[in-house]
């Protein structure tokens, strides 16, 4: 599943993580992301997909729980432990 923040950025989420783009391989068949708590919590997890968001595999275990997501109404992402000002919309 895609999530696009406000700012334009897309995120993948893999089982209530988020992740960011880290690398398109160079015929663009592979997407590698990284955990978004990557830097902040020194976690090592990507996980390599299709363009389309299919999983090829994943790499690593997470360092932390998965952060708690709200679906508002709206339908907006809500981050209530490490992002909680942001509003997240789906793609
Ligand atoms: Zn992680």
């Amino acid at each position: 599943m895609f999530i696009k923040q406000p700012s334009g950025q897309i995120l993948l989420m893999v089982e209530g993580y988020t992740m960011s783009k880290y690398y398109t391989s160079s015929d663009g068949s592979q997407i590698q992301w990284r955990c978004s708590c990557w830097k902040s919590k020194n976690c090592r997890v990507s996980v390599y997909t299709t363009p389309e968001g299919v999983v090829n595999y994943l790499k690593g275990q997470h360092s932390r729980t998965a952060p708690a997501y709200h679906i508002t109404k709206e339908g907006k992402y809500v981050s209530v432990t490490f992002i909680p000002s942001g509003a997240w919309t789906i793609s």
